[in-house]
């Protein structure tokens, strides 16, 4: 247990040392004496491979030309950066000057731009000509570039905001992963593990889509088949997200027929991304449209499964339904052509994804959460008594094994009462048995009463009580449960004069420094117990090594 225990920290301990040893090897101390550090070292690199190999122009389309204004440039320098290339090269040209770059690769990192790929040329004021931009063709119709030209400040400035909120997106998505494992690990919930590789899954995808799978270099083995790894991670995305709003959104529960057809739906996501790194690029453009209309379908399929579940009045519905308003908002906007949508497509895209999967982990932890209450109520529901609300016999012995093991390690007294109401059947046989009960109610409310925040009573079963003394050695405890067994006699005899007479029989035993066990400790009350019924009832006796203390009135039992 405590190995297992171990396994989860040490596993991240590792994984943390293992990322930070590549940052310790590659630190450089300050010499001593000098106030500054220098990094880095002389280059003989010319100027960064920018440059549009034979074959990717023959790719390109015929592009844009962006005029020039119409009494010509001003010689103010020009920004291009162009967003939301799903896939592929992208040229940009201006008089002698001409770069290619793509998403994936580093070619660009010369440049001030990483959410897009862009350049910042100088024309000559009064110059006429135009800019051109060039791409290849969208592997999605709907998945159109958008250009933005301007001062290079501002669109710079926009680029690094859509580059902090796509990699916002990626640490979010990477947290929850790494929260999720540690769940995993603490509670071994097969759940948090699905989420864990899900997120990963996800991660990819984003990395791949956002471009960060080449920022700062290249650390993602896509190379030039970034579409085929889009289309592909979109298949298993789809089948696990299909799977998951599905599910969030009470589908199963509702619908439990529907649990094959779920699992034929992601057997076939899975066939077609095993498919996908052979199809040409014709076929990948299909997949492409397909899988966006099948994942348009599982949102409305979720979200009318989320609604049925709501008016049933499963109200964790509520979670399927958040998760996926804003996937159909988007697919909405997409079918009305919504220019806001094509303008921050990627940004979009990861942000729906990032809430998502937000809402996964809600998802997952209530229904954790709602396990844990549910074992908790059955807990103590098996540890209570039903009549008098007190701990019952399996509870009340695990409390004493408690109280015995801290009076050992702190060597304090600790004394125990076994009570046994007397005659009791009689006032079953006499007045019935919900006399009977209520006779137990109200012996079991007037001992939590009289005892201290400390002490503990517990009803062993049948008429029989326990009362637990902490810190109490047999002299102090005699007179206190005396005190209690008058208090008991007096209260029913002043309560009902045609009533039934209520008195108890008290053994009081003290945990003895050695040899005492738990059964020999209560077997020891137990018996004095039974010495008190045996001297006439209605009294306490203290069971000892030497001969029996008696209190009571003795004689005046039944
Ligand atoms: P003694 O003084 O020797 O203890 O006599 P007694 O009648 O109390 O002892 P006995 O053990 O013969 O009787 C206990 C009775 O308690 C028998 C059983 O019917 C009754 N009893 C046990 N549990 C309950 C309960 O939950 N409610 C009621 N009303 N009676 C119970
Ligand atoms: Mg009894
Ligand atoms: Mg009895």
């Amino acid at each position: 247990m405590k190995a297992r225990a171990m396994a989860g920290p040490m596993l991240l301990s590792l994984l943390l040392a293992l990322l930070l040893f590549p940052l310790a090897a590659a630190a450089q101390t300050p010499q001593a004496g000098r106030d500054y550090l220098l990094v880095g070292e002389p280059t003989d690199e010319q100027a960064p491979i920018r440059a549009c190999p034979p074959e990717t122009l023959e790719r390109l389309g015929d592009g844009i030309l962006i005029a020039a204004p119409a009494e010509g440039w001003s010689g103010a320098p020009q920004a291009v950066d162009v967003f939301n290339v799903f896939a592929g090269e992208v040229m940009i040209s201006h008089g002698d000057r001409r770069i290619c770059g793509n998403m994936q690769d580093a070619r660009t990192r010369d440049s001030r731009f990483r959410a897009g790929i862009g350049m910042v040329l100088v024309p000559k004021p009064g110059d006429m000509e135009p800019i051109r931009v060039a791409w290849e063709t969208p592997l999605k119709a709907r998945w159109v570039p958008t250009l933005r030209l301007g001062a290079p400040s501002p669109v710079q400035q926009m680029d690094t905001m859509r580059l902090l909120v796509r990699t916002a997106c990626i640490a979010i998505a990477i947290a929850l992963a790494l929260s999720a494992l540690m769940g995993f690990l603490t509670t071994r919930d097969r759940d948090f593990l699905v989420y864990t590789l899900a997120t990963a899954l996800l991660v990819v995808w984003q990395s791949v889509l956002s471009g960060l799978s080449g920022y700062p270099e290249p650390w993602l083995p896509v190379g030039g088949f970034a579409p085929w790894w889009m289309v592909s991670a979109s298949a298993l995305s789809i089948a696990v997200m299909g799977w998951v709003l599905w599910r969030l959104c009470g589908g199963l529960q509702t619908w439990p027929r529907s649990r094959p057809w779920v699992r034929r739906f992601a057997q076939l996501l899975l066939a077609l991304a095993l498919v996908t790194p052979l199809l040409p690029w014709a076929g990948l453009a299909w997949a492409a449209a397909a899988l966006d209309h099948a994942f348009s379908l599982v949102c409305v399929l979720a979200l009318v499964a989320g609604i049925v579940s709501l008016r049933r009045g499963d109200y964790q519905a509520v979670d399927g339904v958040a998760a996926v308003a804003p996937l159909l908002l988007m697919a909405l906007a997409d079918i009305a052509g919504s220019r806001d949508l094509v303008r921050f497509r990627v940004e979009a895209v990861q942000l729906s994804v990032t809430w998502f999967l937000m809402m996964y982990a809600y998802g997952i932890n209530r229904r954790l959460g709602q396990l844990r209450q549910q074992r908790d109520e059955m807990r103590q529901l098996a540890d209570t008594d039903a009549l008098t609300g007190l701990p019952n016999r399996r509870a009340g012995l695990r409390q004493l094994e408690r109280h015995m093991l801290r009076a050992r390690k702190d060597r304090l007294p600790l004394s125990i009462g076994f009570l046994d109401i007397d005659l009791f059947k009689q006032i079953n046989d006499r007045f019935g048995h919900e006399m009977g009960d209520a006779v137990l109610v109200s012996v079991a409310n007037m001992l939590l009463a009289a005892v201290r925040d400390r002490d503990d009573v517990i009803r062993m079963g049948g008429e029989e009580f326990l009362v637990l003394l902490p810190g109490t050695h047999a002299e102090a405890a005699l007179p206190r449960l005396e005190q209690l067994r008058g208090k008991i006699a007096r209260q029913a005899a002043e309560r009902r004069h045609d009533g039934p007479v209520v008195t108890v029989s008290i053994g009081l035993a003290e945990m003895r420094a050695q040899g005492d066990d738990l059964t020999a400790l209560l077997r020891r009350a137990d018996n004095a117990m039974y010495q008190a019924k045996r001297g006439g009832r209605d009294r306490v006796v203290a069971a000892g090594d030497d001969a029996p203390v008696l209190s009571g009135d003795p004689g005046d039992g039944g």
